[in-house]
C-alpha cells in the first residue's frame, strides 16, 4: 500500500480483516502529513449523483459508529450542510439533486432564503436566492479516523512504515515484483542510511492522493489527475452558535464550527495552478474573509489563529479512479478523489478492500476505472466545493 492517509489506511484495514495477511502500509512522510491530516472534516450525503449519495449515507452511517468500534472519539457533529444558491442555475441544480437525495432517502429541503436564515440567523441573504438543508450531513476532528485506522489494522497485523519512500516499483512483463522504499529525509538527520531496499509483493495499491501520478509513473501509467494546492484557516474559538456547515457552489466559501469552537473554513481560488504547493497565502486570507463576512458579517471581528494548506487531488471529471488498470496486473487506484477523500474514506475503503480480496465487480468501479479517460467516458458531478 503506497499512502499511510484515510485511503490507503482504511484500505489496509479493511483487507486485514477480510483475512489478507502480509500486507504492508508505506509513507514518506508522518501519520496526517498528507490531505487527511490537513482537510475540513466535512462529512455530507448531498450530492447531484445517485452513486455518491447512496455511497456517503454508508460512510455516514460507518462514522457514527466510528468512535465505539475503534475506540477513539471523533467529535462527529451531525448539524447539517446548507448550500446556498445565488444564481438561477446554481438554484435549478440544487433542486434536481435534492429530488434526487429525497429518493435515495435523504431529509434534503430546498429552503427559501428567509427559511435558510432560521438555521442560521447571522446569516446575510443579500443576494440568495435559495438553499438545500440536510441535517444528518456533518462535521469530524479528522486526525482520530487515520489514528484509528492506524491502530485497529496495527492490531490485526499491518505493518505501517511511516518516512519511508517509495523510489520504484519492480515490474516484470506485466506483473508487479516489488517495491523499492528508502528512509524518507525527515529533515536534519544526515545520520540516517538512505540506502534502498526492496519489498517483494505482487499487489500495489496507489493510495498516494494528490502524489498518485509520480507513483502510477514508477510502472508507466499515466493518470491524468493533477494535485492543487487548497488552503483553509481556522479562528479563535467562539461559543457554539453554528450549527451546520455552510457552503456556497458558486465561490466554493464553505465554512463550519468545530467542537472546539472555531470557525475552520476554505474557499475556491481558481488561479492557483497544477502542483504540490502546500504554502499559506495572503491572498486566501483575503479572498477568504471578503466572503465569509460578506455572508456572515457577524464574524467581521473574529481573529484568524491559524492558516495552512493541503492538496486537492483533482481529477478531469471531479470523480475518483478507483480499481486495477489495464497494462498492469495488480495495480490498483484509489485516487483522484478531489476536495471530499476523507468522508469517503470509510466506505471506499471497505469497497476496494472487497474488490482486491475477493474480485468483487461493482459497477460503480467500473465508471470509476482509469480507462474512461480514454474512451471519453467522463462522469459528471455537480456539487464539488472549492
Ligand atoms: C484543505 C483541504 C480541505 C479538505 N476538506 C475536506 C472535507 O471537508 N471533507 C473531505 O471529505 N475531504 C476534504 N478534503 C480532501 C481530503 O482531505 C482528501 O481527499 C483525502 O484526505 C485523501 O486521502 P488520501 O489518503 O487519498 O491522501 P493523503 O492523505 O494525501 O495521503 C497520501 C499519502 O501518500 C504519501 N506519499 C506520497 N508519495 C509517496 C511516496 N513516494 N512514498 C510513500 N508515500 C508517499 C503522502 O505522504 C501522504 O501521506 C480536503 C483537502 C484539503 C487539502
Amino acid at each position: 500500500m503506497v499512502g499511510a492517509g484515510i485511503m490507503g489506511l482504511s484500505i489496509a484495514y479493511h483487507l486485514a480483516r477480510l483475512g489478507v495477511r502480509d500486507i504492508t502500509v508505506v509513507d514518506k512522510s508522518y501519520l496526517c502529513g498528507g490531505a487527511s491530516g490537513r482537510n475540513g472534516g466535512g462529512i455530507r450525503a448531498q450530492w447531484s449523483s445517485e452513486a455518491n449519495i447512496r455511497l456517503m449515507q454508508e460512510s455516514i452511517r460507518m462514522c457514527q459508529h466510528f468512535a465505539n468500534e475503534f475506540k477513539i472519539n471523533v467529535w462527529l457533529r451531525q448539524g447539517g450542510y446548507l448550500f446556498l444558491a445565488r444564481t438561477e442555475d446554481r438554484r435549478r441544480s440544487l433542486e434536481e439533486s435534492s429530488k434526487l437525495q429525497r429518493e435515495c432517502g435523504l431529509s434534503t429541503r430546498m429552503l427559501s432564503p428567509r427559511e435558510a436564515q432560521k438555521i442560521v440567523p447571522e446569516l446575510s441573504t443579500d443576494g440568495v436566492i435559495a438553499a438545500t438543508f440536510n441535517p444528518d450531513d456533518g462535521v469530524v476532528f479528522p486526525w482520530p479516523f487515520v489514528w484509528g485506522f492506524a491502530q485497529a489494522a496495527t492490531k490485526l497485523g499491518v505493518e505501517i512504515a511511516t518516512f519511508t519512500e517509495v523510489t520504484g516499483i519492480d515490474v516484470r512483463g506485466t506483473t508487479i515484483e516489488g517495491v523499492r522504499v528508502r528512509r524518507a529525509d525527515k529533515g536534519g538527520d544526515p545520520t540516517g542510511s538512505r540506502e534502498e531496499h526492496r519489498i517483494r509483493t505482487r499487489k500495489v495499491v496507489n493510495a498516494a492522493g494528490a502524489w498518485s501520478p509520480e507513483i502510477a509513473k514508477l510502472v508507466g501509467v499515466e493518470l491524468p489527475n493533477k494535485p492543487h494546492r487548497h488552503e483553509i484557516c481556522s479562528t479563535e474559538p467562539l461559543k457554539p452558535w453554528l450549527k451546520p456547515l455552510v457552503a456556497d457552489l458558486g465561490n466554493g466559501l464553505y465554512f463550519s464550527q468545530s467542537t472546539r469552537g472555531e470557525i475552520v473554513g476554505g474557499i475556491g481560488q481558481e488561479r492557483v495552478p497544477p502542483g504540490l504547493d502546500q504554502n499559506s497565502s495572503f491572498a486566501f486570507l483575503g479572498l477568504y474573509a471578503r466572503a465569509l463576512v460578506a455572508t456572515c458579517p457577524i464574524l467581521g471581528k473574529v481573529k484568524v489563529l491559524r492558516q495552512w494548506s493541503g492538496c486537492y487531488d483533482v481529477t478531469p471529471d471531479a470523480n475518483p479512479i478507483v480499481g486495477g488498470v489495464d497494462a498492469i496486473e495488480h495495480f490498483y487506484q484509489a485516487s483522484g478523489f478531489m476536495g471530499h477523500g476523507f468522508m469517503m474514506a470509510p466506505v471506499m475503503g471497505k469497497l476496494i478492500a472487497e474488490h482486491i480480496a475477493n474480485d468483487t465487480h461493482l459497477p460503480m468501479f467500473d465508471r470509476w476505472n482509469l480507462r474512461r479517460f480514454k474512451e471519453g467516458k467522463l462522469l459528471t458531478e455537480a456539487m464539488i466545493i472549492g
